[in-house]
């Protein structure tokens, strides 16, 4: 069995000329995102987005290319925009940074982290893996910072299996009033923005690095949030480059990292910690969900993952613990049912404990920051 390597199909694309530089795409530096799994491949091919309708030959030529390779199954390329957008912030530093310069504090050393005019503070929600209740987690954070009082967006960056349509209860698609930026969805008081409102959801959709990029800087910046104390960002699971290219590019205040007690014995959360730390992004703390086990029958409690893990680990890791999620069947059918726990049980148990993590997340970037502005002046 021919085996598909980076360099075999490297190799067939230096058969690929550009037809207006006479040079080859990979010479010219123009292939990007290259990805081979199995026989399986991907890539983009950077352009000048001017350009952009007339390659389509040439992004026809390179997908023959590498399809001619024995082994090869699928080729998926790409015509990417490079860089040069007027909506990426160059390091000229003039023109976006102007404002809300009280805001909360963004984390530090972007050169190319431009604030989004209008947002207090965008927070991120993360894991080290899929599956550990990432996205039922940012839409109950979301949904307890609003019952808390704050204007609240939820940024479903979790392009890869977008759940928050299902999650948040809401279908249709986006409408724009300019032509130029989105109106965000809305449900439950929370202005929501999704890749599965733009996108079908049986559409197959193979997201090269520079894309997954593109595709989130429009979420953030080509749509219309309007006023907004936290922003929270549902981040796609793990901890690649995709992932770390985001942490870097989104101006966060800081991220809150979910995890199972297994996951914590294995190692995965912690990744997720040195991912945000390795780019100056503050992790605001751990939220052990399916901590425990809740009887739905007798309410009979039971630690089925040896709970606790998180708690100690986070102390070991010195960062805070934002609390615990049992593991119980009313989260489930309530978020995938499209109204999560916090909205739809507002007295239940879960609903308060996740109204105390946002208690804590929103002291500190959106307390704490107003408090940095200076103090009040009460008048008596
Ligand atoms: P992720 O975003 O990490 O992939 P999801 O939030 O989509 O995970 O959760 C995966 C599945 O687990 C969903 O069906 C969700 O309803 C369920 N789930 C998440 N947290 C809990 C919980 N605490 N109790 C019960 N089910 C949960």
């Amino acid at each position: 069995m021919a085996e598909v390597t980076e360099a075999l199909v490297l190799d067939a694309l230096r058969t690929v000329k550009d037809p207006d530089k006479g040079a080859d795409i990979v010479s010219l530096g123009m292939v990007s995102g290259l990805v081979v799994k199995g026989g399986n491949v991907g890539f983009s091919i950077e352009v000048d987005p001017k350009r952009g309708p007339a390659l389509e030959p040439l992004r026809q030529a390179a997908e023959r290319a590498v399809d001619a390779l024995p082994g090869v199954f699928s080729v998926t390329a790409v015509l990417t925009a490079h860089r040069a957008g007027p909506q990426m912030p160059a390091r000229s530093g003039h023109g976006h940074d102007h404002g809300h310069s009280h805001g909360a504090p963004q984390g530090q050393g972007g050169g190319a982290k431009a604030a989004v005019p209008g947002v207090k503070a965008i927070v991120a929600v993360a894991s080290g893996k899929g599956g550990v209740g990432k996205s039922t987690t940012a839409a109950n954070l979301a949904l307890a910072l609003a019952a808390n009082g704050q204007k609240v967006g939820l940024l479903d960056a979790d392009i890869y299996g977008p759940s928050m349509p299902r999650m948040m209860g809401i279908s249709g698609k986006p409408n724009s009033r300019d032509g130029k930026t989105l109106e965000p969805m809305q449900n439950y008081g929370i202005k929501v923005m999704s890749m599965g409102f733009l996108v079908a959801e049986d559409t197959p959709m193979i997201w090269r690095g520079p894309m997954v990029i593109s595709a989130l800087q429009q979420m953030l910046r080509d749509v219309n949030w309007g006023e907004l104390d936290v922003l929270v960002v549902d981040m796609p699971p793990g901890t690649g480059d995709a992932q770390l290219t985001m942490a870097q590019n989104v101006p966060l205040a800081g991220s809150v990292i979910v995890s199972t007690p297994q996951d914590i014995a294995l190692l995965d959360a912690r990744k997720g910690l040195n991912m945000f730390r390795r780019v100056d992004v503050p992790v605001l703390g751990i939220v052990e969900n399916m901590s425990y086990f809740c009887c739905p029958n007798c309410g009979h409690r039971t630690d089925i993952f040896s709970h606790g893990g998180a708690r100690a680990e986070a102390e070991k890791l010195g960062v805070d613990f934002l609390g615990e999620v049992p593991l119980d069947i009313a989260i489930r059918e309530t978020s995938d049912g499209g109204a999560p726990i916090v909205m739809s049980q507002p007295d239940s148990p879960h609903a308060k404990v996740y109204r105390a993590i946002a208690a804590q997340v929103w002291a500190k970037v959106g307390g704490a920051g107003a408090r940095r502005a200076g103090p009040r002046i009460v008048v008596e």
